[in-house]
């Protein structure tokens, strides 16, 4: 991979530009003064005697010649020259979306690489500890158990990777449908009630009826679940998450308030990046995987819609999913 940056791929566009820029004007300016050349030898056989009555002599001839080969021989360097800087500098314009394609394929795969490592890391650890001395049945049960939770957030995490890597390649081929939203916020908060339960919180559902949308029931359903799961896992025991379903005319807007430790406005852009975490350890603690919100961003938009984030009225966040109602774009 090294030397497999921008930069070298831009100065070595440059110089095969320059290359072959500078081979076809050399045959060109070679055929050129042949043709001149042609020509002046033609014009001294054919009328010896110039306007002025002067005698023209081959020696005129070869004069004019070596002053063409001069601007040719000159000329030629100087064109190539200042056509390779264009060329270099409309080469970096051409390359600087893919220079940002590669850092950010670069940062993801360290990342990934991080991320893969660390529940990798403590299963060594545990396994290591386990094996140092002879321990009691209960013991073992006990370090099995943490080793399999680690292998849990490992499979979340690569079938989040593989989710992504998926929609990156553009080979998730949905099948849109007209649906309730409505309906799929109750499934979800349904689904997800159990955690809910665990924390104490209550869901606190305004659905109005009848907002439909056309999307894909399963992708959308990946975000609303990893929206309302955010929610639980960020907000105190014992707080209520809100979920309204409502339309603005043209807009089927699904929001999810919670009354946790909200995000800051300087992170509220950054959030649906791979990886982010406002705070790593806490989001660890919870099982996250920091891919959450980058799948609910892309289910969102494969959709036709848009998601973002908000303060909550009482400090929490509110994240919001604003879809096209009747196939109108947002
Ligand atoms: P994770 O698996 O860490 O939850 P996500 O991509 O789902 O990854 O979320 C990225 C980060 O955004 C989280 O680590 C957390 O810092 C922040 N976040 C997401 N949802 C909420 C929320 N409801 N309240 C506060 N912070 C949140």
């Amino acid at each position: 991979m090294r030397g497999w940056s921008s930069a070298s791929i831009r100065a070595r566009l440059t110089a095969w530009y320059a290359t072959v820029l500078f081979l076809m004007m050399a045959i060109y300016a070679s055929v050129t003064f042949l043709a001149v050349r042609h020509e002046f030898y033609e014009q001294l056989e054919d009328h010896p005697r110039a306007a002025g009555g002067e005698l023209y002599t081959e020696a005129h001839v070869q004069e004019q010649l070596r002053e063409v080969l001069i601007v040719l021989v000159l000329g030629l360097p100087l064109v190539v020259a200042l056509a390779a800087a264009g060329g270099y500098m409309l080469a970096g314009r051409a390359l600087a979306p893919v220079e940002t394609s590669f850092n950010q394929l670069r940062r993801f795969t360290a990342d990934a690489s991080h991320e893969l490592r660390t529940p990798l890391s403590v299963i060594r650890g545990i396994g290591e500890v386990g094996l140092r001395e002879t321990r009691t049945p209960a013991e073992y049960k006990e370090a099995i158990g943490s080793m399999l939770e680690e292998v849990d957030r490992l499979t979340s995490l690569v079938d989040a990777l593989l989710r992504l890597s998926h929609a990156d390649a553009g080979n998730v081929v949905l099948s849109t449908e007209r649906l309730d939203l409505g309906q799929l916020a109750r499934d979800v908060a349904a689904s997800l009630g159990v955690l809910a339960d665990e924390r104490s919180q209550r869901f606190a559902l305004d659905l109005a009826a009848g907002v439909s949308v056309s999307a894909d029931r399963l992708v959308l359903r990946e975000a609303v679940t990893n929206i309302i799961d955010n929610a639980i896992k960020h907000s105190p025991r014992g707080s209520s998450i809100q979920v309204d379903v409502r339309t603005d005319g043209s807009h089927a807007l699904l929001t999810v308030t919670d009354e946790g430790h909200g995000v800051p406005v300087e992170y509220r852009d950054r959030i649906f990046d791979r990886f982010f975490r406002i705070d790593e350890g806490r989001s660890r603690d919870h099982g996250g995987t920091g891919l959450g919100l980058a799948i609910a961003k892309w289910a969102v938009e494969a959709n036709g819609g848009r998601l973002s984030v908000d303060g909550g009225p009482r400090g929490g966040s509110a994240f919001r999913i604003a879809l096209p109602v009747k196939g109108d774009q947002v």
